[in-house]
């Protein structure tokens, strides 16, 4: 299966030349890009930026970025957690197959990426790149394997408090793109909306408002952390709107460093020639369903994340197809000039901006894993979302919004079994099974990174 997988790619690729040869009438071949940037903000709703609908002007830079790119409409993440979600966009794979996940059966033990996994670091450098990473999540230290292919590793994961910045994250990074003639790829990861809320000074207030706060700020540490994820504390409408619109400060900081990564790019003469991603790990529950945070579900708030996309020669359309983040690690392959490792899934999101009728067709994307709880396994296709419980044996049927988003369960048993038994089906092909695995190799986190841990309210 793995076989007929990766040759199924191999084909899609050599027909979509073709394709955007037309589409775009370039009789130069399609022009391969020098610099390769993804830009990834850690719990990073969609529905929060502009480009999504966001009320509030929570994005300038991206939403001007957006005017000029591909923009995904229905892109969604594989896993409610960092590890496995970037552990998925960095190598084509399901949770299941990279296994840099949490072990199922003990909250307190994760795995580091399979050792015989192809990042996409190492597909650039093969390709000649050379390959830089930033990163400010503590599930992205080193140990974690996610450094694999990357020549410069700069990890950075303060606890909550002492966070490196977006922008001093962006600025580590141009310094270093300064430093370099040929072709570079560089995977920036930024921390500002994930708890605990704290905006940097300049933005503080900026949707807030001054007066009293109803809450404490610094938001979202220690106890308190502890009863909202346990949902032993809701906090009052009031409180909620405050706590969101500090969000949303923290949302523009994240965006303004953006700006400021796209002046850089131009400034060092390579803007034009680059392809530049603007994605999120995953989303964050605001009692959506009831409860706070990110890693307990995989519901559309957690899943449904932005994916914007410039690439240069492909001019700006807005999709709405349903693509993820293993689509957005072929399209990067694909840019490389490389063949896909073999196993990987996706396919190059070119393809649906080029072919209106590839755009329409539909697709399944598998979600899963979450840092508390039981183990979780979702599928969504079309209007619908199955979440199975790996452990009980339950699975549940949701029906979506077009953003793959506003789960509300399915009642009516002659619209849930057909359903529920077909997205089933569909779970266990791409899945392979619907067992628990044991990650291969399981890393028990030493005492100085669980402290860590604890300051970012992962650990009790
Ligand atoms: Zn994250």
């Amino acid at each position: 299966v793995r076989a007929l997988r990766a040759d199924h790619t191999a084909w899609a690729l050599v027909a979509f030349g073709g394709v955007l040869l037309a589409a775009t009438g370039c009789h130069h071949g399609p022009s391969k890009p020098t610099t390769v940037v993804v830009y990834v903000v850690d719990t990073q709703r969609a529905d929060h930026l502009g480009t999504y609908g966001a009320t509030r002007p929570t994005s300038p830079h991206l939403d001007d970025f957006a005017a000029k790119s591909l923009v995904f409409d229905r892109a969604l993440t594989h896993a409610s957690w960092t590890l496995p979600a970037v552990a998925s966009l960095l190598s084509g794979l399901y949770p299941a197959e990279h296994r840099a996940t949490r072990d199922p059966r003990d909250e307190y033990r994760y795995s580091h990426l399979a050792p015989e996994v192809t990042t996409l670091a190492t597909v650039y450098h093969d390709a000649g790149f050379t390959t830089g990473a930033w990163v400010d999540n503590v599930f992205l230290a080193p140990e974690f394997g996610l450094k694999r292919g990357f020549d410069v590793y700069d990890y950075s994961g303060g606890d909550g408090s002492e966070e490196r910045s977006a922008h001093a994250t962006v600025a580590a990074a141009l310094g270093w793109l300064g430093t370099q003639r040929g072709p570079a790829l560089l995977y920036l990861h930024v921390m500002e909306p994930h708890l605990p809320y704290m905006p940097p000074e300049h933005l503080r207030l900026r949707f807030t408002g001054p007066g009293e706060p109803p809450v404490p700020v610094p938001f979202g540490m220690g106890e308190l952390l502890g009863k909202l994820m346990n949902r032993l504390w809701v906090p009052s409408a009031e409180q909620q709107d405050y706590i969101l619109k500090m969000y949303d400060e923290e949302v523009l900081a994240a965006d303004e460093a953006f700006g400021e990564l796209l002046d850089g790019l131009e400034h060092a003469g390579r803007l034009d020639r680059a392809a530049v991603v603007f994605t999120a790990d995953h989303g964050e529950e605001f009692w959506d369903h009831g409860g706070f945070e990110h890693g307990h579900t995989l519901f559309g708030e957690i899943l449904h994340v932005p994916l914007v996309i410039r690439l240069p020669g492909v001019p700006p359309a807005r999709l709405a197809t349903q693509v993820s983040h293993v689509d957005l690690f072929q399209t990067l392959v694909a840019l490389s000039g490389q063949q896909a490792p073999a196993g990987t899934h996706g396919e190059d999101l070119r393809i649906f901006a080029a072919d209106p009728v590839r755009a329409a067709a539909p697709r399944v994307t598998l979600s899963e894993d979450c840092l508390y709880g039981p183990p979780l396994a979702g599928i969504t296709a079309g209007s619908y979302r199955l979440v199975a419980n790996l452990q009980t044996r339950v699975a549940q049927v949701y029906h979506l919004d077009d953003h793959a988003q506003g789960d509300t369960l399915v009642t009516d048993p002659t619209e849930r079994e057909p359903v529920g038994n077909d997205l089933m089906k569909q779970l266990k092909t791409l899945r392979g099974d619907l067992e628990m695995h044991q990650p291969a190799e399981t890393t028990l986190l030493d005492g100085e990174k669980v402290q860590k841990l604890r300051a970012l309210g992962y650990v009790d």
